[in-house]
């Protein structure tokens, strides 16, 4: 071990952000703006707050002010379960036998199990604040739903959570968590709205999808007197509150007078890895340092490597704002794979305008090798991960391995977003060597992107 690095730092309570931290106030090029499906003219905040929460809408659309004071209350919730560990993976370490120093950002210490929480208790705060009954939302793997519903639990809101019928079916013991903490939970697409209808209309014997889900909560929201929609990735604001997963890590390797060369994380919508890099990537734009950034994402929904950079919608129905981002097509299915938190169809905006200033990289990986770091991992460090955090683990391990061959000493930080207890039968179909590694062809993708709207 080195002398002066312990296994895991934890910042003081002294120590804590008591801001978030906006990267889009320091990019040059800013994320492009929501637009309105219909006018094609960016959503104004009336627009907006039809929908969403109106001290969120000011945080979606504010890309000038760098930081943003964490309101009192939700610091109070965010010390149930922060600070965050961050942990050097000495065994990890050992058991490659490389030079690479390996850190993680471990946020699967609560009981939603992800960094999902971070959001979730800020999006109902304000929900709460602006006096609201409660809100809706979608759930597919179920992080999400589980930390809203926790989070509502805890202010007392009403949550009503669409899940990814599939999903619903599946993964039971995630709906009794929701329900055991307050939330309606409904198997999407269902009877009960309209989009709903007419999905099941067009798409008998469909087992659903995030857009679907999505396309419902939304017409319940704004169906719904008293009602917001809030949405667990993707959208800036998420990212914003996200970003005390980097405020921490980066506060805590100052401590330790370490700095990382290469930061990664896994990409579903982009909310973690928005977070984890956000002070680092700061810095970067701002000509302070420099750092490596991956972005990890499945081979059978590449949004990043394989999408193009376009408004899409980003909904099934159709009735959300367009969004400026990497996308495979809102009429994009991933095939059934494993890891349910990133088999969304598009990306955050803001992640998108940095990677197509190629200010940070990205690459995917197929499902098999991803549960082989997984297994891997949890018989060297001990903890079971996600399926979707395992996606890092997979390039934290392939960098450290080429540090072994080049012999360089690189410091690596990946994001642990999360602990894999409901996703057992994924973990049974690679145990039992029935996991398949599906990815989609250039004709599948074509066939995709020519439903992309036309833009100006
Ligand atoms: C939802 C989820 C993700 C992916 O979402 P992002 O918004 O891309 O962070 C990753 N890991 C876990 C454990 C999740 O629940």
């Amino acid at each position: 071990m080195d002398k002066n690095i312990p296994y895991k730092t934890y910042l003081e309570e002294s120590e804590m952000p008591k801001a978030w931290y906006n990267v889009r106030a320091d990019m040059k090029n800013k994320p492009a703006p929501l637009l309105n499906p219909a006018t094609h003219k960016p959503m104004t905040a009336d627009e907006l707050s039809a929908v969403f929460c109106d001290e969120l809408v000011a945080q979606e659309l504010d890309n000038e002010n760098a930081y943003i004071d964490i309101p009192q209350e939700i610091l109070d919730f965010y010390k149930m379960y922060r600070p965050s560990p961050l942990v050097r993976a000495y065994c990890l370490e050992k058991a490659l036998d490389t030079p690479a120093k390996i850190y993680y950002k471990f946020e699967g210490n609560n009981t939603s199990g992800s960094h999902k929480l971070n959001s979730a208790i800020a999006q109902a705060y304000y929900a709460k604040k602006q006096g609201l009954k409660g809100v809706t939302t979608e759930t597919g793997a179920g992080q999400w739903g589980t930390a809203l519903s926790m989070a509502c639990a805890y202010l007392g809101l009403d949550c009503k959570v669409f899940m990814v019928k599939v999903s619903y079916e599946q993964k039971p013991f995630r709906r009794e968590v929701m329900r055991t903490y307050g939330a309606s939970v409904t198997p999407s697409p269902s009877e009960t709205t309209e989009v709903g209808r007419k999905i099941l209309a067009e798409h008998p014997g469909t087992t659903g999808s995030l857009g679907c889900a999505i396309s419902e909560a939304v017409e319940v929201a704004t169906h719904t007197e008293g009602y917001r929609y809030v949405l667990g990735s993707v959208l800036n604001q998420v990212l914003l509150h996200q970003s005390i997963i980097g405020l921490e890590s980066k506060a805590a390797f100052d401590k330790l007078g370490v700095k990382p060369d290469i930061i990664i994380g896994c990409a579903g919508g982009g909310s973690n890895l928005g977070g984890l890099i956000s002070p680092f990537m700061g810095e970067k734009l701002r000509g302070e340092a420099d750092y490596r950034i991956i972005a990890v994402e499945p081979a059978s929904c590449p949004s990043f490597t394989r999408g193009r950079y376009a408004y899409d919608f980003c909904d099934t129905g159709k009735v959300c704002p367009l969004a400026k981002m990497y996308t495979l097509g809102s009429g994009f299915i991933p095939s059934a794979n494993h890891a349910g938190g990133l088999r969304y169809h598009g990306m955050s905006s803001t992640l998108s305008q940095l990677y197509d200033d190629k200010l940070m990289e990205a690459r995917s990986v197929e499902q098999t090798s991803v549960f082989a770091a997984a297994q891997q991992f949890a018989r060297i460090e001990g903890i079971l991960p996600a399926p979707e955090s395992s996606h890092a683990i997979r390039a934290a391990i392939d960098e450290a391995m080429k540090c072994k061959e080049t012999g360089e000493e690189k410091t690596i930080l990946f994001g642990l977003t999360g602990t894999g207890y409901f996703d057992m039968v994924a973990y049974q179909k690679f145990n039992d060597g029935e996991m398949t590694d599906y990815i989609p062809t250039d004709e599948e993708l074509e066939k995709s992107f020519a439903g992309l709207p036309k833009i100006g």
